[in-house]
């Protein structure tokens, strides 16, 4: 049996490496509170200029980054659009609910990214009867449609059609920077049409928490009234935000190998008869065991029996791919399939 896992379940399962701790343990700290945390504060002003943003906030998680900015850019009893797999939508436990009294449209997509047609025919002005549609919200890379990136002119149309329809539009970038470098197309350009953009260190990049939300000063001070009304603000974050600036260092071009390790895997998988969902565009493969007379909870704990470990949602399989996990653990993980399969 091995050490560890090789664990493919999700790409939070990253732990900090060697010169990433070496950087929190000698991080500059001060009260973040009084903005005197001067690591967190060169975070901030790293990912401003990233997004090409006016202001940044460091916070805790991805999630907060969703709740602050939902109650920041809408009122109670308003409408957020969102793709019906969006993670805001399905798996924060009903907070933008609770927490900004939002209802939520939900559109019905393919691959996470709907129309302009869609949006147009779901947006709702508001009137003495009706919610008005406050926010549309994009999830790049999408991460339940299957690590997704939206194609960059669909998205561009979407934004300004939510925004000629009087919405803003609020950007969960838990992945934005693996759909930067499998894109190519630049963070700035992704953040330009949004009102709230943020992204995840926690991911891919490898931190062990915490996120950075930006937008225009006006929005990120709303945000930062919201961490505050929510007992999210923190004190010497310099630590953590030490190991984000290594990853924004360190972590960012590797992201590609993520996904070459992620296509390679797709395709054995393919080979041995699973139906993957293609193409894989990042870091996430979906497949469906189903073809070799498997339920994906079957092929989990079959999987897990050979040290490799992945997640059943939906019915479907999904593996992700990180810093952890080198090209033996993809062989090692299509090797139990084998054996899974073959038996
Ligand atoms: C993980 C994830 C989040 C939440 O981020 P946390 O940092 O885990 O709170 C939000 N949106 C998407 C798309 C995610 O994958």
């Amino acid at each position: 049996m091995l050490e560890r896992p090789i664990d493919l379940f999700s790409d939070t399962a990253t732990h900090p490496t060697e010169p990433m701790r070496a950087a929190m343990a000698t991080a500059e700290v001060g009260d973040e509170q009084l903005g005197e945390d001067p690591t967190t504060n060169r975070l901030q002003d790293r990912a401003a200029e990233l997004l090409d943003v006016e202001a940044t906030v460091f916070l805790v998680s991805g999630s907060m980054c969703n709740k602050t900015a939902v109650a920041a850019l809408t009122r109670p009893g308003q409408s957020v659009i969102c793709d019906h797999l969006a993670h805001l939508y399905r798996w924060e436990a009903g907070g933008p609910a609770v927490t900004a009294g939002v209802m939520f449209d939900p559109l019905v997509t393919d691959r996470g990214h709907f129309t302009v047609d869609q949006l147009r025919t779901a947006m709702r002005p508001g009137t003495r009867y009706v919610p008005r549609t406050a926010l549309v919200e994009m999830e790049n890379t999408h991460n339940f449609a299957g690590g997704t990136v939206w194609p960059i002119e669909r998205y561009e149309a979407v934004a300004e059609a939510a925004h000629e329809g009087g919405a803003k539009v609020l950007v969960d970038g838990a992945r934005l920077l693996n759909a930067v470098v499998a894109s190519t197309v630049p963070a700035s350009r992704w953040a330009a049409p949004s009102d709230a953009i943020w992204i995840d260190f926690s991911k891919g990049l490898g931190a062990p928490f915490g996120a950075v939300v930006g937008g225009d000063r006006d929005v990120i001070d709303e945000v930062i009234r919201y961490q505050y009304l929510f007992g999210a603000a923190l004190r010497q974050s310099g630590v953590i935000a030490a190991a984000a600036l290594y990853a924004l260092d360190h972590h960012i071009e590797r992201l590609a190998e993520d996904h070459a390790r992620a296509a390679r895997l797709a395709t054995g998988l393919a080979e041995l008869g699973l139906a993957v969902d293609e193409p894989v565009e990042t870091n996430i493969v979906f497949f469906d065991p189903e073809p070799v007379g498997l339920t994906a909870a079957d092929f989990v704990a079959a999987l897990g029996a050979h040290g490799v470990r992945v997640g059943a949602v939906s019915g479907r399989v999904r593996a992700c791919t990180h810093l952890g996990i080198d090209d033996d653990a993809i062989d090692t993980a299509l090797d139990a399939t084998r054996i899974t399969v073959e038996r």
